[in-house]
């Protein structure tokens, strides 16, 4: 099995989680590069639904290890109450490994995202994740291997603190992580050793992205973006690891989501929005917030997909446009007079985008749980290989439903 990359094409909450879960039956490493517990993967099965902010999606399976890379802002009180979740869903205990390297997000950094405003301003989830990275480039991040020392833990955590002027009990804090650092001394140490040593034995390889490309703090409509390295680069930022990657699948609504502040030429304030709201039940994992909607972009999906270099698309959630006349989708955008089929860097000009439509024809039949590509409406289908032209790539997998198994595999998938 060649090393696989799983990307969000778009704003994030691609259903990333699912497509890894479904692509990690066979592999025996999934690992997470980037972002932290604002990501929120979702997969439901059999044992109920796992809401995975920190544990890689493909550790759900007994035989798939998952690995916490450098590049991810790790929370140690989210990653435990996460763990206490899944063992409360009578879930095993998933194998996880965790980088050294990372850095912690400490609460005087969830204090400092209220207290600096950025929260509102940008609509973070209010993970502290933002402030986790800017003490990390700013040299003074606090990380897993320094809970090592107790001593120079305890001064860290205070001049950290104070820096903030955070006015919480370190005392505490300090105590959760020596404990947090007892109970997985065993599973820390050098990921990146780990993962390049389990690629040279040839294990089956799944690297799951959070947020999405258009979130990216250097690709994404900045400054409305996260702070991490969201697209398949982030894989050498977030592990050291260089891979040679067989597959790069970017995972796509076949409609497009939003959350929080920022140009989204597609969004629709209308009815077609509330439609796409209501049965795609786009209310954020993470933190609950009603998801802006909107039609497919193609300009997006496009400028994603030649930042990443895919080599497929996994199109999810299909089965919300059943029942629609007529399915739209952004093939441009009109920008001041102009014409514009680029995805613009300034996000005022995103912002005064006027999008540019075709419209294809819909499908009344419900496709819930449709499992063979064939069985779908011939508009379905139809669609389905007109994005694979517009792009230029195929789409591999679809989802037709909430659930683990409501996917299509087609090719390789
Ligand atoms: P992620 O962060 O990219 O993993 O995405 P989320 O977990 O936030 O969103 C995925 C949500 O959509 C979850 O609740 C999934 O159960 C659900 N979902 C995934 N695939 C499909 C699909 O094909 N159809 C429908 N209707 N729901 C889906």
């Amino acid at each position: 099995m060649p090393a696989i990359a799983v990307i969000g094409a778009q704003w994030g909450d691609e259903a990333k989680g699912k497509v890894v879960h479904h692509l990690c039956r066979t592999a025996q490493m999934c690992v997470r590069f980037n972002g932290g517990a604002n990501a929120g993967h979702t997969v439901e099965d059999a044992l109920g639904t796992a809401r995975l902010h920190l544990v890689p999606s493909g550790a759900l399976h007994a035989g798939c290890r998952g690995v916490i890379g450098h590049g991810v802002a790790l929370d140690p009180w989210g990653l435990e109450r996460e763990l206490d979740e899944l063992q409360n869903q009578g879930r095993p205990k998933p194998n996880l490994y965790l980088s050294d390297r990372a850095h912690l997000v400490l609460p005087h950094h969830r204090w400092r995202e209220e207290a600096d405003g950025t929260a509102d301003h940008i609509g973070t989830t209010r993970r502290g994740i933002g402030p986790a990275y800017e003490d990390r480039v700013a040299r003074r991040g606090l990380r897993v291997a320094d809970l090592a020392d107790e001593r120079s833990l305890r001064d860290g955590l205070e001049q950290t603190a104070a820096q903030s002027r955070f006015k919480g009990d370190i005392e505490r804090v300090a105590a959760d992580l020596i404990r947090f650092r007892e109970r997985f001394a065993s599973r820390t140490g050098n990921a990146q050793e780990l993962i390049t040593a389990a690629l040279r034995g040839g294990e089956g390889m799944v690297f799951e992205g959070a947020q999405g490309t258009l979130l990216d703090l250097d690709l994404g409509t900045y400054p409305y973006v996260t702070s991490s390295t969201t697209t398949v680069h982030g894989i050498g930022w977030g592990t050291g690891v260089r891979v040679s990657l067989g597959r790069v699948v970017g995972v796509s609504k076949a409609y497009t989501t939003r959350v929080g502040e920022g140009p989204f030429p597609t969004e629709d304030l209308g009815a077609i929005g509330e439609r796409l709201r209501e049965g795609g039940g786009e209310y954020g994992a993470t933190t609950g917030r009603s998801r802006r909607c909107g039609w497919l972009d193609l300009v997006a999906l496009r400028y994603a997909h030649g930042v990443n270099g895919f080599t497929e698309l996994a199109l999810t959630k299909l089965d919300v446009l059943s029942g629609l006349d007529e399915v739209a989708v952004g093939v441009g955008y009109r920008i001041g007079g102009r014409i514009v089929e680029r995805f613009p860097a300034q996000a005022e000009d995103l912002a005064h985008a006027e999008p540019l439509y075709e419209r294809l024809p819909g499908w009344e039949e419900a496709i819930a749980g449709i499992r063979d590509f064939t069985a779908l409406p011939a508009a379905a289908q139809r669609f389905v290989r007109w994005i694979e032209e517009q792009v230029g790539i195929p789409v591999t997998f679809i989802g037709t439903g909430p659930g683990a198994q409501a996917i299509i595999g087609r090719g390789e998938g």
